[in-house]
């Protein structure tokens, strides 16, 4: 198939399937915000289970942390944000639009010509009150990231969880920003989701730790089947650097609008630790016992965008095929990712034996447990079999089992491979140990290898 070169393929499936719908849809939606419908909201569970499994589980160097969204203001100031997180805007004199200065070139407006207005900078922090009256109301901000939440935890964490540096803290969550031009779909939008960790080293070391996190993020895109030819990690130039971070990768995707970011990972340096200990009046630092010293740790910080990636797995996961003359959208999702990963299907629907042995095999098989987790296991019978497999193709189903007449005399379902569309006859005895073995054949497949 030949690359994609714009996302409309992929929205109209998310639309059409269920994956994503445009918030507060029936009253004409909203700007630039999203809902994750029900196999989305599948797809993205999947996404930071398999992150926090990662980054969390796998590791003796991490602790989990769910911080409020809602902090105090005093936060944002330590942190530099009220002060400097602003984009440049410029706004059309003749349409009105308005438009991010550093992504357009010139003076005159992309959208009907006319000029542009002097670039003047716009706060990306959405602004709240807290308390009943606004007046006296504490006003603050939706956290724009979440790793503010981990920094003023920091000594918490260390002290409860008797940690030594180096180790990190990881958490997910919502982050909020008032882009000036969100778009492309869920690739910019105002609100999203974020699965950050900041990792604590002695000072020193932090270079070498930088490089360990940057290769440990592009093997995770990697593993759960991002091709590997579209993924690359760019060093910022010293005039993108933000304020706090002495250097920055960012791990950019092939997406079928260009190369973008996907993930940012930053050497922040002492610099969030030592501002809060400033603001706050508390002491910040970490004692080291052996060299019996103590110092303000340095921070490397892989930052990914939730929302960001499922679109990325998406992307790389859509297939347009032809098979005897039909075309066939299938989207080869990697089976840890797969929104369902076993769907059961009776050959004949009217045949309420048939049926029956379809419901019991599927009963059975979602008490199972594969990788850790629940089989995601579903059972449908509202179509023919045809458009049953197109529908678990659009939707990146890796196995159908279809249960048929013959089924009920030879205790045998026929297994259907997404990727192949091989049939096998399995025992039906014997298919939660047949699926176990081949959704890991098929996620070993897909592991960055794409097409
Ligand atoms: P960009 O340059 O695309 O604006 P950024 O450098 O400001 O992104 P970071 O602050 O590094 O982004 O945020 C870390 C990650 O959070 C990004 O790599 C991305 O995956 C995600 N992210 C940031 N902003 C948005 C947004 N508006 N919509 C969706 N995801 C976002």
């Amino acid at each position: 198939m030949t690359p994609l070169t714009t996302l409309d393929p992929i929205v109209s499936l998310c639309k059409r399937r269920g994956f994503v719908f445009q918030s507060s849809e029936i009253y004409g939606g909203i700007g630039s915000t999203w809902d994750w419908g029900p196999l989305g909201v599948e797809l993205k569970r999947n996404i930071k289970e398999a992150w926090w499994h990662r980054v969390v589980l796998e590791r003796d160097d991490m602790e989990g942390l769910d911080a409020a969204i809602v902090m105090h203001p005093k936060v944002w100031e330590a942190s530099g944000h009220v002060e400097g997180f602003h984009d440049p805007f410029t706004m059309c004199t003749a349409c009105k639009r308005h438009f991010r200065a550093d992504h357009v070139n010139g003076t005159a407006c992309p959208a009907c010509g006319g000029v542009l207005s002097e670039p003047k900078p716009a706060s990306l922090m959405l602004e709240t009150f807290l308390g009943p009256v606004r007046e006296t109301a504490l006003r603050t901000y939706l956290r724009p990231e979440t790793a503010q939440g981990i920094f003023v935890n920091f000594d918490n964490v260390l002290t409860t969880s008797r940690r030594k540096i180096p180790f990190g803290i990881a958490q997910i969550g919502k982050a909020f920003r008032n882009e000036i031009t969100p778009g492309n779909f869920v690739f910019r939008s105002r609100e999203f989701e974020q699965m950050e960790i900041e990792f604590f080293v002695e000072p020193g070391t932090d270079e070498q730790w930088h490089a360990h996190w940057v290769d440990e993020r592009m093997r995770w895109y990697g593993d759960l089947g991002l091709s590997r030819e579209r993924l690359r990690k760019r060093l910022h130039g010293k005039d993108e650097l933000a304020h706090y971070a002495k250097a920055c990768f960012d791990i950019e995707y092939e997406f079928p609008i260009g190369w973008s970011e996907l993930e940012g990972i930053a050497n922040r340096t002492d610099f969030d630790l030592k501002r809060h200990a400033e603001c706050s009046g508390k002491s910040l630092t970490y004692f080291d016992e052996k060299k019996k010293e103590h110092y303000v740790p340095y921070v490397i910080e892989p930052s990914a965008g939730v929302d960001r990636s499922a679109l990325a797995f998406l992307a790389d996961a859509y297939h347009e095929e032809e098979v005897r003359g039909e075309k066939r959208t299938v989207l080869k999702l990697h089976p840890d990712l797969a929104p369902v990963q076993v769907a059961v299907l009776p050959l004949l629907r009217n045949r309420p034996d048939v049926v029956q042995l379809a419901r019991e095999v599927h009963a059975d098989l979602r008490r199972r447990r594969s990788g850790g987790g629940t089989l995601r296991c579903r059972y449908d019978d509202t179509g023919s079999i045809g458009r049953l497999y197109r529908r678990q193709d659009e939707i990146g189903t890796p196995f159908c089992i279809t249960v048929d007449v013959q089924s009920l005399t030879d205790r045998k379902a026929t297994v259907r491979h997404r990727d192949t569309m091989v049939q096998d006859r399995v025992g039906v005895e014997q298919l939660s140990e047949y699926l176990e073995g081949k959704l890991g054949e098929v996620g070993a497949a897909r592991d960055g290898k794409g097409a």
